[in-house]
């Protein structure tokens, strides 16, 4: 497995209005975790494999497996619990991936969502031109075309016929499904502003060059939010999404070190933004965009209004005033943010095993939220005896719901491999039953990160692991 390194992105002047205190958070601090263990480790436990792997793969298309399906589903909860349910000025909405064609072109995709292409006159690779540090082909070091505008938009044809009339687009973003749907949802949940709506779903993008694993690919997931707010506010506003946005990362544990917030410059700036500022981790292989928060002012109700014909204005009952409400977008990957989490969880230590000897282990500091497997239930053996407390102490613990997730049920090998089995896909307890369960109807709750473990009730094993799992 081999990976494309992108130059790392430069540190623009840091955005003024980011409040001190959120300054601590821009510090260099590499993630030095091997992505080739990574990748393997993403295999061999059930994260993430190869896509079409029997038939030799598709290039850099992936597939979650069991754990990361889990991962996956947790991370994308997270946001909606965070972003929808535990705010009142949030609704959801899940748009189809297949639109009008003529929203892509009142929305500029057709026309501007590009990026640089140039071709190598040697060996005919291709490159993304904004990502080269030189002007020369990064493979041979040969002499570069001039950049032409290439459009990142999947084209399809809806029906039986393939010809202009029946060109559709895979949605490279999820917002357009938002901005056509701002006047339904107004109506529907008459909510007033400042109001917002969320989405996760599929997107596409032709991306030019892909690579370093799931980070660039041409198929990925989305979570976006629109948020609407009078003109004048949109500033402020812009701000508190900044730091909400960063504070959902951190509060899942990501090193504050490996985080920072860079503003576009004007160059940079999408066609439709007043300002964007992204967040950023450092990767192994340096900066790399996680999430964008981009100010988009008036610009998608205006254009499609103006398109349509519908006017995408907003009431203001209290002033009495009509206007088009501006924009702010939080936009993260999916995806992104699952390496982002295992980056940054992916742990090699020294450990004492039972038997007293040091050896290494590897864990997955996963927070618990969006840890894929909960609660690990490990009988010490497949003793006859042992084995029907341990499915009924399984069968609790899952009927409880106290896990708020996936209960796995692991009695293969000896106990010591099971827990480093457990460490290295991230699950934060494990629940040992042993010979002495039998008399004293206790179990045994081990720890991940402090490998501590602690004698409890079976009886009180839902609460003692609701409240260890803070979940
Ligand atoms: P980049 O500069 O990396 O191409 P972008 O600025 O085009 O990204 P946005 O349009 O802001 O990206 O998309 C919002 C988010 O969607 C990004 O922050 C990223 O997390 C995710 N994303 C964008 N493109 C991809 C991709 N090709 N593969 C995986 N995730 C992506």
């Amino acid at each position: 497995m081999s990976f494309r390194l992108i130059p790392g992105s430069q540190l623009s002047p840091e955005y003024p209005s980011i409040p001190e205190k959120d300054k601590e958070i821009v510090v260099d601090s590499v993630a030095s975790v091997d992505l080739e263990k990574l990748v393997s480790l993403c295999k061999r436990r059930g994260f993430i494999f190869q896509s079409s792997e029997i038939y030799g793969g598709l290039s850099s298309t992936w597939d979650y497996g069991p754990l990361g399906a889990e991962l996956k589903r947790n991370i994308k909860d997270s946001w909606w619990r965070k972003f929808v349910w535990e705010r009142d000025d949030v609704v959801g909405l899940d748009s189809s991936i297949l639109m009008h064609p003529d929203v892509w072109r009142a929305s500029g995709h057709v026309d501007s969502f590009t990026d640089p292409l140039v071709e190598c006159k040697e060996c005919h690779q291709r490159w993304r031109e904004d990502q080269l540090e030189e002007r020369v082909c990064p493979a041979c070091g040969g002499e570069l075309t001039e950049a032409r505008n290439f459009n990142l938009m999947f084209k399809t044809f809806i029906g039986p016929v393939e010809n202009d009339a029946s060109v559709a687009y895979l949605r490279p973003e999820t917002a357009q499904g938002i901005f056509v749907n701002f006047e339904n949802v107004l109506n529907s949940t008459r909510k007033k502003l400042p109001f917002g709506i969320a989405q996760i779903g599929k997107a596409f993008r032709n991306e030019i060059t892909t690579g370093n694993f799931i980070f660039r690919t041409r198929e990925f997931e989305i979570m976006e939010l629109e948020f609407f707010v009078a003109p004048g506010q949109d500033e402020d506003w812009h701000k508190r999404w900044v730091e909400d946005c960063l504070g959902w990362y951190t509060g899942l544990g990501v090193s504050k070190e490996r985080l920072r917030v860079r503003a576009h410059d004007t160059a940079e700036l999408a066609h439709y933004a007043k300002a964007t500022h992204d967040i950023e981790y450092s990767f192994p292989w340096g900066w790399g965009e996680i999430q964008g928060i981009a100010n988009r002012a008036d610009f998608d109700l205006k254009a499609h209004a103006e398109a349509s014909g519908t006017s995408l204005d907003y009431y203001d009952d209290q002033t009495k005033e009509r206007f088009t409400p501006y924009v702010i977008e939080p936009s993260a990957g999916v995806d992104r943010a699952l390496m982002t989490f295992l980056v940054d969880a992916y742990t090699e230590e020294e450990a004492p095993t039972a038997s007293g000897k040091v050896e290494s282990r590897v864990l997955l500091k996963l927070h618990p939220e969006i840890a894929p497997v909960k609660v690990a239930i490990l009988p010490l053996s497949r003793n006859e005896k042992l084995v029907p407390l341990a499915r009924e102490v399984y069968d609790r613990v899952r009927g409880s719901g106290a896990a708020k997730g996936y209960v796995q049920y692991d009695d293969a090998q000896s106990i010591g491999r099971r827990y480093r089995r457990q460490d290295e896909i991230g699950t934060p307890l494990c629940v040992t039953v042993d010979f002495d369960s039998l008399d004293d109807k206790a179990v045994t709750i081990r720890d991940r990160d402090t490998m501590e473990q602690v004698r409890v009730a079976i009886d009180d094993l839902p609460s003692e692991l609701g409240a260890r799992l803070h979940v």
